[in-house]
């Protein structure tokens, strides 16, 4: 048995029918490898081999790493121990589409989700389990609280499904949270119609003073008063859509 680890987010799975129906919501559509973050003691692992696909896991913990060793031989030299965010996805998989799976560290869960969006043209999918407040987050449609920055930006790259909610008891150690599992699935066409950079420049900085209007919160884009009479300019940013953030770029690279 691997002890769990705080600082690495160590939330053991106990419950197998959950592991399963995890592993069973990843469809690998167009990949040609499935890689899991951080499999732990591999409840999930095992289902996943179940699979057609070929497995490989990435895995910070030492010892656990040693646990995987031990019980999945059948893993070999599929076992890669490295910090995932530390992780070069193309070198180590050139030219091939990687589905990414896990029940995810929730410490890390916002730079997991970044990383996976520098590298969106290698993942066309993304399975797995996030602190409920990150799964809805990640989900959400304008006008709910929980929209932000994560959601437009996710949502630019990714159709996204929210699966079901797991309590906190079928883990151990059991977080303080409720978990949620989530599949994002690469949209056929990303066109951005705009440029990318700003985009997501013209998106975080709206949503770091997300109850001012944009009129306010992007005053460091040093707006035209005639753009700024616009009226989308007097919305706040969870109330707006991809597209209508599209549009917005599009408005202020257009701007003097
Ligand atoms: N999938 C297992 C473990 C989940 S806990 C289960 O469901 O039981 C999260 C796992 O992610 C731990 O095993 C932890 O060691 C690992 N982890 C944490 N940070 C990581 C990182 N940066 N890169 C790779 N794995 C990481």
């Amino acid at each position: 048995m691997v002890r769990a680890k705080k600082h690495l987010g160590q939330h053991f799975l106990r419950d197998e029918s959950i592991a399963q129906r995890t592993a069973d919501a990843l469809q690998s559509e167009n990949c040609d490898i499935v890689l899991e973050i951080g499999p732990g003691m591999g409840v999930l692992t095992k289902y996943l081999l179940k699979r057609e696909d070929e497995i490989y896991v990435i895995e910070i913990d030492r010892e656990s790493v040693l646990y995987l060793k031990e019980h999945y031989p059948v893993l070999q030299n599929h076992i890669i121990e490295k910090d995932f965010l530390k992780f070069d996805l193309e070198r180590q998989f050139p030219e091939m589409q990687l589905a990414i799976i896990g029940n995810f560290p929730y410490n890390i869960s916002s730079q997991i989700l970044f990383k996976v969006l520098e590298n969106y043209r290698k993942v066309p999918e993304v399975c797995g389990m996030f602190q409920k407040e990150v799964a809805e987050r990640v989900c959400e449609k304008p006008g709910s609280k929980a929209y932000g920055i994560l959601s437009v930006l996710v949502q630019a790259y990714y159709k996204t499904e929210y699966l079901f909610s797991v309590p906190p008891e079928v883990f151990s150690p059991p977080p303080k949270v409720m978990s949620g599992v989530i599949r994002l699935t690469r949209k056929q066409i990303i066109d951005f119609g705009c440029d990318e950079r700003l985009f997501k420049r013209v998106v975080k900085t709206a949503f770091n003073q997300r109850r001012k209007t944009l009129r306010n919160s992007l005053k460091a884009f040093d707006l035209s008063d005639n753009l700024k009479a616009n009226v989308i300019f007097g919305e706040r940013p969870e109330r707006l859509g991809v597209h209508d953030f599209i549009r917005l770029t599009n408005l202020i690279a257009a701007d003097g």
